[in-house]
């Protein structure tokens, strides 16, 4: 494999718990679905199921709009991790 994966395949990690709605309010609930530069992540590297990746969408759209998440980070603001501290 020429690049290597930073997210297994095909694996809704929501499914998993069960998740049933996604708060805009709950940061840890859709972290993973951010990359470092806070963007959302794509389905094909998350393995979120359609229904989830909507939900994971929606919630961040509406984060940003109050302000949790950054609509643009500058390059040095770059974290590695996002939400890492908390
Ligand atoms: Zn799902």
């Amino acid at each position: 494999m020429a690049e290597k994966r930073k997210f297994k395949k095909r694996h809704c990690k929501y499914c998993e718990a069960k998740v049933e709605f996604i708060d805009y309010k709950d940061i840890k609930s859709y972290k993973y679905s951010l990359s470092e530069r806070y963007k959302i992540m794509p389905r094909r590297l998350t393995g979120n199921c359609k229904k989830h990746q909507d939900m994971v969408a929606e919630a961040i759209k509406r984060a940003r709009q109050v302000a949790l998440v950054p609509y643009v980070v500058s390059r040095k603001e770059v974290v590695a991790s996002p939400f890492d501290e908390i």
